[in-house]
C-alpha cells in the first residue's frame, strides 16, 4: 500500500514527538522562560502511539523517528521502542540531545532502534553549558561512543549553526569525518518560538555552510537527495559523511515524504503549518480502527504544497517552539 498527497508525493514517514518535555532548554528551540507543558493526561499513552503507528503502517508509513521534546525522558521508553518495532515499520530512528543516552544505547538497539541523531551544536564544554543552559558535553560525547558500539549507526550528528554562537566551529565539525564513519548533518536555524533569538542574520545558509567546509579538502556528493531533506558529500579521503539540510535557503518541500504526530495526538502535515488533525479525541470517545484509518488519510491529504517559511511566517505570530512539535 501507498499513501499519496493531493500533490502526489508519497508519505511514508512519521516523525513522533513522544513528550514535549525536556532535560535542556537550547536557546535556539525554546524561549528563555520555558514552555507551558502538555498536561500528563492529554499526552498519547503507549498504547495509544502504538495503535496510531500500525494503523498508519498500513496505509503504508515505512520509516519513523522518536523525537520530543527529549524522547528518552519518557518512561519505559524501550518497551515503546519494542513496540512501535513490532508494528512492522522498517526503519526506526530517534533523534536526542544525548544526556540520557549512553546507559540505554544497548538496550534501545536490543528493542529494535536501528539508528539515533544526537544533536550537538559545539565541541566546547562551557559553550555547551551556555548553548543548553547547563548541559554536560562529556555526557554527550559518551553517548556518541555508546551509540555508534551499540551499533545504533550510522551514528548521526545534528547541528545548527547560528552565527555568533558557534558557526566558528563548522570546520572542526565537518572535521570529525576524517576519523569517523559519523553523519554530521548542518541544519539552517529555523524560526521558531525562541523569543528573538531567531533573527534572519544569525541563519549561516547551506551556502555558506559548504563554502566554510570546501577549505577542508575536494567535496564529493554522495547521492541526489533521494527522498530525505538531506544532500550528503563526503571530504576527499574521510570516512564519514557531511548532510546539508537547507530548510529555509533550498527549501525540499517538493520531496517531502513525512507527516508529524505531536505528543497530544495531533498529526501535523507540515512542520511549519498551523494544520492539525486530532487524532487523539476520536481515539478516546471510541473511533474503529477504520475510522482512525479515514482520519489518518485526511491529515494526509491536507499536507500542504509548500511550507510558509520564506513568506514572513515570524510576523503571523503562531510560530512552536521545536520541542513543542518535534523538529
Ligand atoms: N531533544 C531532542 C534533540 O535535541 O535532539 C529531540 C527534539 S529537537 C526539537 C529535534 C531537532 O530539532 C534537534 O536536532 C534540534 O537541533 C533541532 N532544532 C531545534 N530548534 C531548531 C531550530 N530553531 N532550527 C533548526 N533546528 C532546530
Ligand atoms: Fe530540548 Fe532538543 Fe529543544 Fe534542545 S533542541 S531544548 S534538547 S528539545
Amino acid at each position: 500500500m501507498t499513501m499519496r498527497d493531493s500533490f502526489n508525493r508519497r508519505i511514508d514517514y512519521l516523525r513522533v514527538s513522544i513528550t514535549d518535555r525536556c532535560n535542556l532548554k537550547c536557546v535556539y528551540c525554546m524561549p528563555p522562560g520555558g514552555l507551558r507543558h502538555i498536561q500528563e493526561d492529554e499526552v498519547l499513552t503507549d498504547e495509544e502511539i502504538v495503535r496510531i503507528v500500525r494503523i498508519a503502517c498500513r496505509q503504508g508509513l515505512r520509516k519513523v523517528r522518536i523525537t520530543g521534546g527529549e524522547p528518552l525522558m519518557r518512561k519505559n521508553i524501550t518497551g515503546l521502542v519494542s513496540s512501535i518495532k513490532q508494528t512492522g515499520v522498517h526503519d526506526l530512528a530517534l533523534t536526542t540531545n544525548g544526556i540520557m543516552l549512553s546507559g540505554l544505547a544497548g538496550k534501545l538497539k536490543k528493542a529494535g532502534l536501528d539508528r539515533v541523531n544526537i544533536s550537538l551544536d559545539t565541541m566546547d564544554p562551557a559553550r555547551y553549558r551556555a548553548i543548553t543552559n547547563g548541559g554536560s558535553l562529556d555526557r554527550v560525547w559518551k553517548a556518541v561512543e555508546d551509540a555508534a558500539r551499540a551499533g545504533l549507526s550510522p551514528v548521526k550528528i545534528n547541528v545548527v549553526p547560528v552565527r555568533g554562537l558557534n558557526d566558528d566551529e563548522i570546520p572542526a565539525f565537518a572535521s570529525l569525518t576524517f576519523e569517523n564513519d559519523y553523519h554530521i548533518r548542518f541544519i539552517e536555524f529555523m524560526p521558531a518560538a525562541c523569543d528573538g533569538t531567531w533573527r534572519r542574520d544569525r541563519c549561516v545558509s547551506s551556502a555558506e555552510v559548504m563554502e566554510r567546509i570546501s577549505a577542508l579538502g575536494a567535496l564529493e556528493r554522495l547521492e541526489f537527495r533521494g527522498r530525505g531533506p538531506s544532500r550528503n558529500f563526503r571530504i576527499k579521503g574521510a570516512r564519514g559523511v557531511i548532510g546539508i539540510i537547507s530548510p529555509l535557503s533550498d527549501h525540499f518541500c517538493a520531496f517531502c515524504n513525512r507527516l508529524r504526530l505531536t505528543a497530544d495526538g495531533k498529526i501535523r502535515p507540515c512542520l511549519f503549518s498551523e494544520i492539525k488533525i486530532d487524532m487523539k479525541t476520536p481515539m478516546r470517545n471510541g473511533a474503529s480502527d477504520s475510522e482512525m484509518e479515514k482520519l489518518f488519510c485526511k491529515a494526509v491529504k491536507l499536507k500542504p504544497r509548500k511550507h510558509l517559511l520564506n513568506d514572513d511566517i515570524t510576523s503571523s505570530g503562531h510560530l512552536k517552539a521545536m520541542s513543542e512539535i518535534g523538529g
